[in-house]
C-alpha cells in the first residue's frame, strides 16, 4: 500500500506501526528482502531507472524505514542515520557559524556536549535553559536563534517540556523547534501535532527495541523546508548512514512498538509506585506519579508516562551503586528502550563532570513480569 494511502486509510497507530514497513514485492515476499548491494547497475537507457545508484546516497531498506518513520510521526519526510548522535550532529551541521541554539538544562548529556565541545568551536553559539521556565526560554531567544532543542520527558530527570508553548515562543522568534522523542516514542507523544518542526529519535532505543541496533532519525513536518533539504544533502554527502541490515531490523522492531511500549509503561507505573513507598528511596522521578511536578503536563501531552524512571537512593553514591550491584534480574548496563530491563548509576556513565545527582539510578523497564522486577528491587534495596 502506498505511503499516503496507508496514512489516510488506516487510522490506528498499532496497525500503522505493523504495516508501515511493508512494501509490495515483485515475487510476493511478505517481509522485504535486504539489499546489501552498494552499487546498482544502469538500465538499457544508461539510467538508474529505479532511482538507486550507490547506497550512501539511497538504499531500498533505508527508504522503507524513512517512509515508515515519516508515517508514524506524521511528518512529510524522515532522514535516517547510523546513530542518534549522527542525527543530532547532522541537524547541527545544517546550521552555520553565528547561528544560535537554545538547549535544555536536563537532556541526554551528549546532546549539549556535542554543541559545547564540537560545534561551538565552529562558531555556533548556545544558551542552556530550564525548559519549564517559559520566561527563561523567551529571554534566551535571540535574533540569530535558529533552533530550540527540546527533550521530553528528559534524560535522566524526566522533566516535561510544554511543547505547544515552547513552539509558540520559538516560532514568534523565527526559530525552529526539534523534539527528541526517543523516550516517549510516537506511541505516547506526537510532537509534530504539538507544533514542533522536527522530531529526533535515537532509533537505538524503543523504535528498534531489542538492544541490537544503533540508529537515529530526523522527521520533518515540512519536507521542503531549507533545513530538511540541507539535512538530506548532508546525509548523502557526509554519509553517516545506517546499514541496510540495521534498517531492516529496526523495521522489524516497529511492528511490535505499540505493544511493547504500552506493556513496558504499565510495568513502569507499578515499579514507580512500589519505589515511591520504599524507605531506602529519597525521590522517584516518574511523570505518572501525582507527586511529580509535571504530572498534569504529562497527562495532557502524552497518552501515558512511558517506561523510563529514575530514583535518588538515600545515603549517597555508594549506596546507589550498591543497589545496582545487588540486582539480579535488572541488567546492569547503560542505554534504554529494549525488552530487557536495565539499571545504571547515571553519574558513572556521564564521566568526570556528571550533570546528574550522584545518588541517581536510572531504570529502563522492559517486558519482564512486574512482580519479578519489584522482587529484584526489593532484595537489592534490602
Ligand atoms: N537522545 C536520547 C534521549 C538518548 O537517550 C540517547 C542515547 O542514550 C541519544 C539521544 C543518543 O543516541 P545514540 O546512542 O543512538 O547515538
Amino acid at each position: 500500500m502506498a505511503h499516503q494511502s496507508l496514512r489516510s486509510n488506516i487510522m490506528h497507530f498499532d496497525t500503522l506501526a505493523l504495516r508501515a514497513g511493508n512494501q509490495p514485492d515483485p515475487i510476493g515476499a511478505v517481509v522485504p528482502p535486504i539489499y546489501l548491494s552498494v552499487k546498482f547497475e544502469r538500465d538499457e537507457n544508461y539510467e538508474y531507472g529505479a532511482g538507486y545508484e550507490y547506497s550512501r546516497g539511497k538504499n531500498p531498506n533505508r527508504d522503507t524505514l524513512e517512509r515508515a518513520l515519516a508515517i508514524l510521526e506524521n511528518g512529510q519526510t524522515a532522514v535516517c542515520f547510523g546513530s542518534g548522535q549522527a542525527a543530532t550532529m547532522t541537524l547541527l551541521q545544517a546550521l552555520g557559524p553565528g547561528d544560535h541554539v537554545v538547549l535544555p538544562r536536563d537532556a541526554y548529556f551528549n546532546t549539549p556536549n556535542l554543541v559545547e565541545h564540537v560545534f561551538h568551536g565552529w562558531g555556533l553559539t548556545y544558551t542552556r535553559v530550564d525548559m519549564a521556565d517559559l520566561d527563561a526560554v523567551k529571554a534566551a531567544l535571540h535574533e540569530n536563534t535558529r533552533l530550540v532543542w527540546t527533550e521530553t520527558p528528559s534524560n535522566p530527570r524526566l522533566t516535561m517540556t510544554d511543547l505547544l508553548f515552547v513552539s509558540q515562543l520559538a516560532h514568534d522568534a523565527g526559530a525552529a523547534v526539534v523534539c527528541d522523542n526517543t523516550w516517549a516514542t510516537p506511541v505516547l507523544q506526537r510532537p509534530l501535532a504539538l507544533n514542533c518542526d522536527i522530531v529526533m529519535h535515537s532509533t537505538t532505543k524503543y523504535l528498534n527495541g531489542h538492544n541490537d541496533v544503533l540508529g537515529g532519525a530526523l522527521v520533518f513536518r515540512d519536507g521542503e523546508s531549507a533545513l530538511a533539504q540541507r539535512v538530506r544533502f548532508l546525509q548523502r554527502m557526509a554519509g553517516a548512514v545506517p546499514s541496510p541490515f540495521d534498517c531492516w531490523l529496526t523495521l522489524r522492531g516497529l511492528k511490535t512498538l505499540a505493544l511493547r511500549v504500552r506493556a513496558q509503561t504499565q510495568t513502569a507505573q507499578k515499579v514507580a509506585e512500589y519505589l515511591a513507598t520504599h524507605p531506602a528511596i529519597e525521590r522517584v522521578y516518574y511523570p505518572g506519579l501525582p507527586t511529580h511536578p509535571d504530572y498534569e503536563l504529562a497527562r495532557q501531552q502524552m497518552d501515558a508516562p512511558g517506561a523510563m524512571l529514575s530514583v535518588d537512593v538515600k545515603g549517597g553514591a555508594a549506596n546507589a551503586i550498591a543497589v545496582c550491584q545487588k540486582t539480579q534480574l535488572f541488567v546492569k548496563a547503560t542505554s534504554l528502550g529494549g525488552v530487557e530491563s536495565l539499571i545504571e548509576h547515571r553519574a558513572t556513565v556521564e564521566g568526570i563532570t556528571p550533570q546528574t545527582p550522584v545518588n541517581l539510578l536510572r531504570m529502563s523497564i522492559g517486558l519482564e513480569h512486574p512482580d519479578d522486577l519489584i522482587q529484584d528491587l526489593a532484595q537489592a534495596l534490602g
